[in-house]
């Protein structure tokens, strides 16, 4: 097999140069090519030695996942189905507003965290993405978006990136991180610190982690005020309850590149969504220099879970944003195509063995393809 240079930060790219006896300058070259670019052709590659370019095509390649699906929404919103391999398969998502274009990327086959509400955690986990698969997706969608080599536009339509597409980004932090690093390199995709976003359900010794090594903006899945609720809504909650959750965010906010965290919280009738309940997280919100972002519930088949009526949502942001605290709910894009929150199932083969509802199966000889 080949070396997949995707799977390298510009660090990890100066070593494997270094180990072919080039110059150090060399990997900052084909950094530029392969993501600046989007060029996997090394002969393509102009300013490199022949000599690099034949070695280059001899043992190394540009391997994003194969994209098996594309659909477009009424919206402008674009969802891919990826293929990571023969079994699975995982979605991304672009979407598109006036003053920004936002990419939402998949970080693991499947979950383990099995929160109840989301589609990603009922159909289980098969596996990690490795670092080529998950900056391979951005790699895919700006060739797709933007055109790839010479004739790559200007203007870039993907201006943010958020790791809330399915898994749980702090579970597979090895591979995430040089993902992350070639997101704000600015020999790769330049991006600033404040529009790149991690969200977690809360792994806390991983927000440290994150912290330390490359501090991201964070937004927390909140989704309860108070432990009990919490524990059946997120059972990470179990392990890592609110008090310790909250630490972790101000411990996080020292090294923030944004003075706040985003706490996201899915709005479902008739379990979270009470006045007592915002009058709650106003308390929290006194805790936690943070803001609020309201998500109506995407459902999916096979959930019990209603999504608040409009009503219910906005009184709710009401009592917050009187108690001070800055409150933003979340458009729902991509009706018709699967594509919000929540709802991203892709194809995963459960080796968890607990899938409980029925799975949107497509059929094999897409996948075996
Ligand atoms: N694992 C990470 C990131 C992926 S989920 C996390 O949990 O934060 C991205 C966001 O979508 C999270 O806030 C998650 O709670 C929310 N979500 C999950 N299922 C949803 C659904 N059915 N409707 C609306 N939001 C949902
Ligand atoms: Fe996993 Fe996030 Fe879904 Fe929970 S909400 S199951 S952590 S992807």
């Amino acid at each position: 097999m080949t070396v997949n240079l995707l799977d390298f930060d510009a660090q990890g790219l100066e070593a494997y140069v270094a180990g072919l006896g080039e110059p150090r300058f060399r990997a900052r070259q084909v950094l530029r090519w392969i993501h600046q670019c989007g060029e996997s052709d090394f002969a393509r590659m102009t300013d490199l030695a022949k000599s690099l370019r034949g070695r280059l095509a001899s043992e190394a390649d540009v391997r994003a996942p194969q994209v098996v699906g594309d659909s477009l929404a009424a919206d402008g919103t674009r969802k891919w189905l990826v293929k990571v391999d023969g079994a699975n398969a995982v979605e991304t998502v672009f979407i598109p507003e006036r003053a920004r274009g936002t990419l939402c990327i998949s970080s693991q086959a499947g979950c383990v965290l099995d929160c109840a509400f989301c589609a990603t955690g009922k159909q289980g986990f098969n596996r990690n993405l490795s670092t080529a698969e998950i900056v391979g997706q951005l790699w895919l969608a700006r060739n797709a978006l933007e055109g790839s080599g010479a004739a790559r536009e200007a203007t870039r339509a993907i201006t943010n990136v958020v790791m809330m597409g399915m898994g749980e980004p702090l579970l597979n932090l090895d591979q995430v991180l040089p993902a992350l690093r070639l997101m704000l390199d600015d020999h790769a995709y330049g991006l600033s610190r404040r529009r790149v976003t991690v969200s977690t359900s809360g792994v806390v010794p991983a927000m440290d982690r994150l912290r330390e090594e490359c501090p991201v903006a964070l937004a927390v899945s909140l989704h309860a005020p108070q432990d009990a609720l919490r524990d059946q809504l997120v059972p990470l909650n179990r392990k890592y309850p609110l008090r310790v959750l909250l630490a972790a965010c101000n411990r996080y906010l020292e090294r923030a590149p944004r003075d706040f965290v985003t706490f996201e919280y899915v709005m479902l009738d008739g379990v979270n969504d009470s006045d007592a309940q915002a009058r709650e997280l106003a308390g929290i919100a006194r805790r936690v220099r943070s803001k609020f972002n309201l998500i109506p519930f995407n459902p999916f088949s096979g959930t019990a879970f209603r999504r608040s009526p409009a009503e219910r949502i906005q009184r709710f942001a009401e009592i917050l944003q009187s108690a001070g605290v800055t409150v933003t709910t979340r458009k729902t894009r991509g009706d018709g195509i699967d594509a919000a929150c929540g709802q991203l199932a892709g194809d995963v083969s459960d080796r968890t063995r607990r899938t409980r509802v029925t799975r949107r199966l497509r059929p094999a000889a897409e996948l075996n393809a």
